[in-house]
């Protein structure tokens, strides 16, 4: 599990820019999956060859000004909770405001490494007007201009040392799943469905300094950790329906987890919010299974389900080969069932298949149906390999790996799809030079 690293301070700073200059690194690996479009939120970096996450807390209050103290107050509270690292970022051109000495007050306070940063310290003179930001007392202040990049390296040279190293024992092979979803769709209620008898639950997992995993559970022969229940059902200090906050709340199950149940309540279908959660998990090669929760409340008739899946498929596209089940916890249906599901989608997860068997699967498909020509030439896919990676991932040898557009890569994806399971999971397909 990586590090969370949250970019926290007023409107206008440049907290963005400088999440956009983190996350959009070329590093392969770090993405490509198929249909994740850039989230202005949460996006995964690379520096020194670890990876981290990255959130930037003002994606969601972008605009009027009167809300912002109580809502810059509200981001760093849960930045502080959620994140291992903080970045709190000034603007040199405007030096300290009172809302900035808001936020230090916060700061000051916990215990979790704090990097001040000067922003817009686009040449040398303003480096000076930085030492202003002494004054705020958290510490030694990194001069970065976001914008063009500069200073942000000694940052990052920095933030990564203060990495910790995950504790967790990642030999253990019990699967771990977590159960996401907006406020009120059921996600605590299923937790006790599950959870409530106390006879079924084993012992509590030591987990790392932070917190515990989760409780492992077992019964009905299922044996998994069910991560972050603790969670779940403490009551947030912040009330606020905001999307923003139960989002960024998720981010650290999700990463601790092979399979996020995203629960949606059966009357409100879909939303941006759950999307972002589909999207988190994919960028994180975690499995995923759709659970349409209080399915007691609808009116049901012959095609209610199957055009509610639907529905959900088109906003999932193009990651639509996802389990969809329709449940009630309140009636207990299907509950097991939802399990079940996601231990399948945990096999399919860690799935894993031999050279052999995906080349005299595919090649005969590919060799019907060859890439497209570029400028006159000819893609010739020699042979393909699973790699030993977390979440599946394929390596597609050939001649003119460049040449090989998105749009194939997908048919290659469901090609796959349809030889092996791999349902609820996403996978990255990549083109190597032979
Ligand atoms: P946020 O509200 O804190 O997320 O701030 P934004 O990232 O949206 O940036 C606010 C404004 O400051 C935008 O016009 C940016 O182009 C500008 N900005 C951000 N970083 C820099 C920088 O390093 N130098 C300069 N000159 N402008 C910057
Ligand atoms: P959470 O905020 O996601 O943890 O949601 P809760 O588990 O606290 O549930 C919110 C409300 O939805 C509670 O009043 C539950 O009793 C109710 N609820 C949960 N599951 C169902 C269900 O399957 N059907 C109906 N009708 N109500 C449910």
């Amino acid at each position: 599990m990586g590090n969370i690293v949250a970019i926290v301070g007023r409107p206008n700073v440049g907290k963005s820019t400088l999440f956009n200059r983190l996350t959009e690194t070329k590093e392969a690996i770090v993405d490509e999956v198929s249909g994740v479009t850039r989230d202005r939120l949460y996006g995964k970096s690379v520096w020194g060859g670890k990876e981290f996450s990255v959130i930037d807390t003002g994606g969601y209050v972008k605009g009027s000004d009167d809300i912002f103290e109580d809502e810059i107050r509200k981001q760093v509270i849960i930045a502080i909770e959620e994140a291992d690292v903080i970045l709190f970022m000034l603007d040199v051109t405007t030096g300290i405001t009172d809302l900035d000495m808001e936020v230090a007050r916060l700061l000051r306070k916990i215990k979790k490494p704090v990097f001040l940063i000067s922003n817009k310290v686009d040449n040398h003179e303003r480096i000076a007007q930085s030492s202003e930001f002494y004054k705020i007392g958290l510490g030694d202040v990194y001069s970065v201009s976001s914008i063009n990049g500069s200073g942000t390296g000694e940052l990052l040279d920095d933030v990564i040392k203060v990495f910790t190293e995950s504790t967790e024992r990642d030999d253990d092979d019990l699967p771990k799943i977590t159960i996401s979803g907006r406020p009120n769709v059921g996600k605590s209620s299923l937790v006790n469905a599950l959870l409530g008898e106390e006879r079924n639950i084993v012992t509590p997992i030591a987990g790392t300094t932070r917190d515990s995993i989760g409780t492992r559970y077992n019964a009905f022969g299922f044996d998994f950790v069910l991560v972050d229940t603790a969670g779940l059902r403490k009551k947030t200090k912040v009330t606020e329906n905001l999307e923003f906050y139960s989002v960024l709340r998720s981010i650290r199950s999700i990463e601790k987890s092979d399979v996020v149940l995203v629960m949606i309540d059966a009357m409100e279908g879909l939303q941006s919010q759950d999307m972002n959660i589909v999207h988190i998990a994919q960028r994180n090669h975690k499995g995923v299974v759709i659970l349409v929760n209080k399915w007691d409340l609808m009116e049901r008739e012959t095609n209610t389900a199957r055009d509610f899946e639907e529905k959900i498929k088109r906003k999932l596209a193009p990651f639509t080969d996802v389990p969809v089940l329709f449940i009630s916890v309140q009636e207990k249906q299907r509950v097991l069932k939802a399990l079940e599901e996601a231990l399948k989608v945990y096999e399919n997860l860690k799935r894993k298949i031999p050279t052999r068997k995906l080349n005299d699967a595919l090649l005969p498909v590919i060799e019907k149906n060859p890439p497209p020509a570029t400028k006159g030439k000819y893609v010739k896919i020699k042979y393909i390999t699973q790699l030993p990676t977390y979440g599946p991932c394929f390596a597609f040898f050939c001649n003119l790996p460049q040449y090989v557009k998105e749009p194939y890569k997908r048919f290659l994806e469901n090609q796959l799809r349809e030889r092996f399971n791999f349902n609820g999971v996403p996978i990255r397909v990549f083109m190597r030079k032979k």
